[in-house]
């Protein structure tokens, strides 16, 4: 029976030079971070992103065929907590959303000659993407609908329509956009990919949108979500993925592994705020004993252990379904994952706040920032409610409606355990 929770040795070793790297690279850096020379950063960047590639752990996400490591959702999991413990890290280990589920895209969609001009750039970082699909005036919970339309013209498409929260479109080399091509195709085979490169006419970025996050935001930084207006921008025919009416389908390829990833990421994040949460505890008194000997308190250290472990398990679990029977064959999980983990971290993040007081609304602590930034979580990547329902579905199909009493009805069962107990009796020589 195999059964393991151990990770090779090997394995284990590059995780604790990542952490080792992360540790003392990275989060340093972290309270000067957003006031860096950006011409400076790109070049230090780089020389961190190098000693990564050095370690083979650039990229990890993609499969060896595809241009990756191959390591599978496992290891690509266990990886993904550590990232998740530094937001900059994801740049510095080549995982950065959305750059990795476009990647995933390309390499699942692009010919040879649109993964030679647009996916392996990205995947070295030299170029950067966005993907955009959802828009201000329809659901984006609902990709089945949408009002952005492209229409061939000779050798060229023409895209007309408006999207918004498209991450990084503002500082993006290329945008890939979801745009229906074919209204007859609906639900499923209606919309296209396009490649639309930066600085082409007709695509307008109006603004990057104040968030959570970043309610004053600064126009044109990475992470920051941009509303795009498409006026009539033409694009040659090879600037679309896949066929006609395969945009539904590959934006799918963008999602399997990267709800994992996500998920260990905020499991990262939450696990240092438990850290934080812990120290604070030992280290401060009220009413005579310390934060950690009031029993709320220890209340919220437990809970949040407990619920940080349970999900790092769900998550495991699922990633170790998906390298054995595939993405496309264990989707409810991937949402159940997705919207479990997303509401224990801001459970977490949230418990941190309230023992560390005023501290913790503060911006002198990191908590406040992840917690909003975090908030994201339950909407993003389809919204919580969404993946329940799909796993409540797929649950339900397993039960088949019965007539009259429910199967485990005590007093209509009586009469067969009545049976049952004679039957007994008389093999067991009671009579
Ligand atoms: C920080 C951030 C970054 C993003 N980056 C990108 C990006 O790069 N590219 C991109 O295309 N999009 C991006 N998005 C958009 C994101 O994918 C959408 O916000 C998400 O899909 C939900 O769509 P919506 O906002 O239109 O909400 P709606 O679809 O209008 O849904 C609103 C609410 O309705 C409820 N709801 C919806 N459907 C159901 C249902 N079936 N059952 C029950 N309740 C339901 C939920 O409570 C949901 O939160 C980003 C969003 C955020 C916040």
């Amino acid at each position: 029976m195999g059964w393991d929770f151990e990770t090779d040795a090997e394995f284990a070793g590059q995780l604790a030079w990542m952490r080792s790297f992360i540790d003392r690279e990275l989060i340093p850096l972290e309270p000067i971070f957003d006031e860096l020379p950006q011409d400076e950063w790109q070049v230090a960047k780089r020389y961190l992103q190098d000693q990564v590639k050095a370690q083979g752990l650039w990229g990890a996400f993609l499969d060896p065929e595809l241009g990756g490591t191959g390591f599978g959702q496992l290891k690509l999991a266990l990886m993904s907590e550590i990232i998740g413990r530094c937001m900059m890290s994801m740049t510095i280990f080549g995982v950065q959303a959305p750059d990795s589920g476009n990647m995933e895209l390309l390499a699942h969609g692009a010919t040879d000659g649109q993964k030679e001009r647009w996916l392996w750039p990205n995947l070295r970082g030299e170029i950067s993407s966005a993907f955009a699909l959802t828009e201000p005036f329809f659901a984006g919970s609902d990709p089945t609908v949408i009002g952005t339309t492209a229409v061939s013209d000779g050798d060229e498409w023409v895209i007309n329509g408006r999207k918004w929260f498209i991450t990084n479109a503002s500082v993006a080399d290329i945008v890939l956009v979801f745009a229906e091509t074919s209204p007859d195709g609906r639900p499923h085979h209606h919309a296209s990919i396009f490649i639309v490169p930066a600085g082409t006419p007709g695509m307008e970025i109006v603004r990057d949108i104040g968030t959570m996050a970043h309610p004053d935001v600064a126009y044109g930084r990475p992470g920051n979500h941009a509303e795009i207006v498409f006026r009539d921008c033409r694009v040659p025919a090879d600037h679309m993925i896949g066929r006609p009416g395969d945009g539904f389908v590959l934006a799918q390829q963008r999602l399997g592994g990267g709800r994992i990833h996500h998920a260990m990421r905020w499991l990262g994040m939450a696990q240092r705020s438990l850290d934080i949460m812990g120290e604070r505890a030992v280290s401060r008194t009220s009413h005579g004993k310390l934060l950690a000997q009031h029993q709320m308190i220890q209340d919220y250290v437990a809970l949040s252990h407990t619920e940080i472990q349970a999900a790092r398990l769900l998550t495991f679990q699922t990633a170790w379904k998906v390298d054995k029977y595939g993405a496309a064959a264990v989707r409810a999980d991937l949402g159940m994952v997705k919207a479990h983990v997303s509401k224990v971290v801001l459970a977490v993040l949230d418990r941190t706040i309230q023992v560390c007081g005023a501290l913790g609304y503060s911006s002198d602590l990191p908590v406040e920032a992840w917690y909003r930034s975090t908030r994201f979580g339950p909407i993003g990547d389809g919204p919580d409610e969404l993946h329940k329902s799909v796993l409540a579905r797929t649950l339900l199909k397993e039960y088949r409606p019965v007539e009259g009493w429910p199967t485990e009805h005590i007093p209509s069962r009586r009469p067969a355990a009545e049976e049952r107990w004679a039957q007994l009796r008389v093999g067991a020589g009671l009579g």
